[in-house]
């Protein structure tokens, strides 16, 4: 039995988020095309003799009880198949958290796929997409990465061509939004519903450019109402070059997209004298 694993948990964004309406379960029924960028996460899992889960992280403000995403879906896999061994895992945290970028439920992701490896359970992904759906909406997308549009709750994926490379420059700006709550002050009768089909065939024609006009996120404009610093941010993205902007989930991170390098860098560099958390990244195969 392998002793150690290590698995990258990318971050993802959206470039296309639909609400279409509210379910009798409660959930919301999405459409949603999402890539993974070079923004990750790194788990390192290690077996151990007993029964137990241990998590450990550089990140002092993660919980590292039941509460963790990545705790839930190892004891999903211990409990699914009856595994008595434990196992102890280091989450080198780089994603922002709270952010619209998925980190929590990438974790997840990252952690069954670990452990497949890990107790050699022999699952494909998409058997582990499928266990992933119950610890979290997004964890099926996450357990395989790259670009996929999601429907359902976001839950049941298609997995597309890998859009055309560009660079993404993110913005997290200081103060969090709870997705709960963005859900839940939706107004459904003028919601912006951005052409979310026609980003999926933009991304499958490789077309960089009809992929940046159709970049839409139905969330956005209930967040800017709680969070106005987001829209301030999405212009200056577009005053320093952006080929476009778009907050991501239900935000607050907004990120933009950039063909050539130096724009990206002359955005990175405009919001740095701005903002405190800027990444520049490559998208993701
Ligand atoms: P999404 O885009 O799927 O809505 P997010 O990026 O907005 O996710 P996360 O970073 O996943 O949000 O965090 C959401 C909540 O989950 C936070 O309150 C955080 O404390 C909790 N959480 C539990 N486990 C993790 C984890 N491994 N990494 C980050 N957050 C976690």
């Amino acid at each position: 039995m392998s002793k150690e694993v290590i698995e990258k948990a990318p971050a993802k964004i959206n470039l296309s988020l639909d609400v279409l309406h509210k379910r009798e379960d409660g959930f919301h029924e999405l459409e949603m095309v999402m890539t993974s960028i070079d923004l990750a996460d790194h788990l390192t899992l290690k077996s151990l003799p007993e029964d137990k889960i241990v998590i450990q992280s550089n990140n002092g403000f993660l919980p590292l009880d039941q509460r963790n995403h990545a705790y839930k879906a190892a004891l999903l896999v211990k409990e699914t198949f009856g595994i008595q061994l434990g196992v102890e895992m280091l989450i080198k945290k780089k994603i922002p958290i709270a952010a619209g970028l998925a980190g929590g439920s990438s974790d997840a992701a990252a952690t069954l796929r670990g452990l497949n490896q890990l107790w050699k359970l022999g699952l494909s992904l998409d058997e582990l997409a499928v266990l992933g759906a119950q610890v979290g909406s997004d964890v099926p997308y996450c357990v395989y990465g790259g670009t996929a549009f999601a429907t359902g709750r976001g839950e049941k994926i298609e997995r597309l061509s890998d859009i055309p490379q560009c660079w993404v420059v993110l913005v997290k700006p200081k103060k969090g939004i709870s997705t709960g709550t963005v859900f839940s002050a939706l107004s459904y009768e003028s919601l912006q519903h951005p052409a979310t089909r026609s980003m999926v065939s933009a991304i499958e024609n490789q077309d960089y450019l009809k992929m940046t006009q159709l970049t839409g996120n139905a969330l956005e404009e209930t967040s800017i109402i709680r969070q106005p610093a987001i829209e301030k941010i999405k212009q200056k993205m577009l005053l320093f070059g952006a080929d476009t902007a778009l907050m991501s989930g239900s935000g607050p991170t907004i990120f933009a997209l950039c063909h050539k390098y130096s724009r990206a860098q002359r955005v990175y560099n405009g919001l740095k004298g701005f903002c405190n958390e800027v990444y520049l990244v490559r998208t993701l195969k």
